[in-house]
Parts: C-alpha cells; sequence; structure tokens
C-alpha cells in the first residue's frame, strides 16, 4: 500500500470539498476502451447509474483488422467495432464523458452530507470532478491515479499492474480493475469478458439483488409459474421481432461503408521520418 502523507489527505479533503456541486454516479469507470466499456454495459444493465470517463483512444485503434472476436466471421475494423461498443454503452444509459483521471480521492466526512452516496471523487484533467460510490479502473496503462487510495499496485518492468481478488476486488473496498490493467491477457475478447465479469462481481457486491441480465421469450419464467427474475425481462413475439428489426438496420448502417478512421501504430512511429501512415506511405 502507498503511504498517505498528510498533504494527500489535505488534498483529498479540499477535491471532496469541491466535488459539492460535482455529479454523483453510482459507479465510475475509468478507461473507455473494450474492459470499461464492456463493464458499463453492464453495470448500467443493472440499473447502476454508470459514468466512462476516458482519455487517449484504447489501444485497440492501433489494430489493423480484428479477427479473434465472438461473432465476426470475416473479422471487423477495431475502430467501427469500439463505435458498436460505445454505442451499446450509451444505448443501454452509460455516461461516456471524456478526459484523464489523475487521482481519486475518498470523501471525506465533512463532505460527506452533501455526497451521501459517494466515497470517492475523481478528479479529472480535462472536465469535471466526478464522485461514485463505486469505481472500476479500466485505464491500461495508467494506475497511478489509484496511488492516493493506497490501493495495491505490482510493478513489473516499465508496467504497473492493479492486483484484484481473482474476482476483480481490489485491496480497497469499493474499488475493482478489469481488463489489461489487471493483468488479463492481451486480448479484446478477454479484456471485455473480464469487463463484464468484474462489473457482475460489483453488482453482487451492491444493493442489487439477483443478476442474470438475460432477455427470455415470453412464457420462459411465467409459464412455469415463476416471476421473471429482476435483471431478468420476458419479450413477447412482436417485440422480439421488432428488436431483430432494429438490430439488422442498425448493422447494416454500421456496415454500409468503409470506417473513414485512418490506421494507428504505435505512438513511438507516427512522427517517424520513414512514416508508418497511410499518408505518408
Ligand atoms: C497493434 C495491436 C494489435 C492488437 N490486435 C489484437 C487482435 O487482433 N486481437 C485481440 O484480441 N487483441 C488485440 N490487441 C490487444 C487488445 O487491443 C487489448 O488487449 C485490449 O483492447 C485491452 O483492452 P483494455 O480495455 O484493457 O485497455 P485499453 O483498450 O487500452 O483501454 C484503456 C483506456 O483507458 C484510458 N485511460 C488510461 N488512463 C486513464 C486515466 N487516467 N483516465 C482516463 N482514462 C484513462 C486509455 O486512454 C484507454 O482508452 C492488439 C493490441 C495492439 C496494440
Amino acid at each position: 500500500m502507498s503511504d498517505h502523507s498528510a498533504d494527500d489527505a489535505r488534498a483529498g479533503d479540499a477535491r471532496a470539498d469541491d466535488a459539492r456541486a460535482i455529479d454523483t454516479y453510482e459507479v465510475l469507470i475509468v478507461g473507455g476502451g473494450v474492459a470499461g466499456l464492456m463493464a458499463g454495459v453492464y453495470t448500467a444493465r443493472a440499473s447502476l447509474d454508470t459514468v466512462v470517463v476516458t482519455a487517449d483512444d484504447p489501444i485497440l485503434t492501433r489494430n489493423a483488422h480484428l479477427e479473434n472476436v465472438p461473432g465476426f466471421p470475416a473479422g471487423v475494423n477495431p475502430r467501427l467495432f469500439l463505435d458498436m461498443l460505445r454505442s451499446q454503452a450509451t444505448r443501454n444509459g452509460v455516461d461516456l464523458r471524456s478526459g484523464r483521471v489523475t487521482r481519486i480521492d475518498r470523501v471525506s466526512d465533512g463532505a460527506a452530507a452533501d455526497l451521501p452516496d459517494a466515497r470517492f471523487v475523481a478528479t479529472v484533467d480535462r472536465g469535471d470532478a466526478v464522485a461514485a460510490e463505486r469505481v472500476i479502473a479500466a485505464s491500461w496503462a495508467d494506475a497511478e491515479y489509484l496511488e492516493p487510495l493506497g490501493v495495491d499496485l505490482r510493478a513489473a518492468g516499465s508496467k504497473t499492474y492493479v492486483e484484484d481478488d481473482g474476482l476483480g476486488r481490489t485491496s480497497v473496498e469499493g474499488v475493482y480493475a478489469a481488463g489489461r490493467i489487471a493483468e488479463r491477457y492481451h486480448q479484446t475478447v478477454i479484456a471485455a469478458g473480464h469487463g463484464a465479469e468484474v462489473a457482475t462481481t460489483l453488482i453482487h457486491d451492491s444493493a442489487v439483488p439477483f443478476y442474470h441480465d438475460w432477455v427470455a421469450p415470453e412464457g420462459y419464467f411465467t409459464d412455469r409459474g415463476r416471476d421473471v427474475p429482476p435483471g431478468c425481462e420476458e419479450v413477447s413475439e412482436t417485440e422480439r421481432r421488432a428488436r431483430e428489426r432494429e438490430s439488422m438496420a442498425a448493422m447494416r448502417e454500421y456496415f454500409a461503408e468503409p470506417h473513414d478512421e485512418r490506421q494507428r501504430t504505435h505512438p513511438s512511429l507516427v512522427d517517424d521520418a520513414r512514416g508508418r501512415l497511410p499518408e505518408d506511405e
């Protein structure tokens, strides 16, 4: 654990005081890559008020063609994949914000009256501070902002990983870690799946009573004399057809034209005089 200096404590109190006018969420997710976005889809669908704050482009934007995620037999443009994932997050109620989280502090007792539901306050460098009851760090490759909280971190060469209990809980109650920053394997579907898993841990730790997030055909539960469980839904055949048509129209639109965002490469190569970007070829 990091030491808490008196200065850090004072800074935390000050930030908590500043936080009186700021937005409070049940879940703050730091990092809008596949892990953070997928975690957000899960927490928002569990009716937890969720914000994702993200700094730069996710690392997946550097991929040239994504060929090992489920559901795309001929692969998919990674930037389109991210567009679709962001859209899935917002459709399900996630607020997306731009900015780099520079530190997270505990809400001090003094500020607790003003932020009754928040335990943490995040300072954001290009945006407003955000208060939250729980935090998911999905911010490959930055964990520095967790140091004021004393979250256990593990240095490995030039990288720093967030230690977790195997289900995404860190050493600080209410703070979770997902995706590559939690030292999971470096693949898209693994990061996305881990985001979903960690979000589910968080949901189980929260007041949400039961959670499957299933959409079932009408009668699946009720025709067997059972209530539809919380977090599950039965849809009629008409509704099922309507959703199918909507998804077909959305996918036709997404796949109508090649994606217009340029290919990215490693940041160290961007200013390389030899050039690796299409316009320099
Ligand atoms: C060239 C390349 C090709 C690849 N190809 C494939 C492939 O073909 N198949 C495959 O499965 N995987 C591939 N990967 C790996 C895959 O992209 C990653 O494993 C996965 O995207 C990691 O997701 P993540 O959400 O954990 O991290 P990221 O996608 O990096 O997301 C983290 C986000 O957090 C943000 N962030 C960081 N710090 C802060 C902060 N302090 N405040 C706010 N936001 C912050 C970052 O800006 C970033 O947007 C490739 C990776 C590279 C580099």
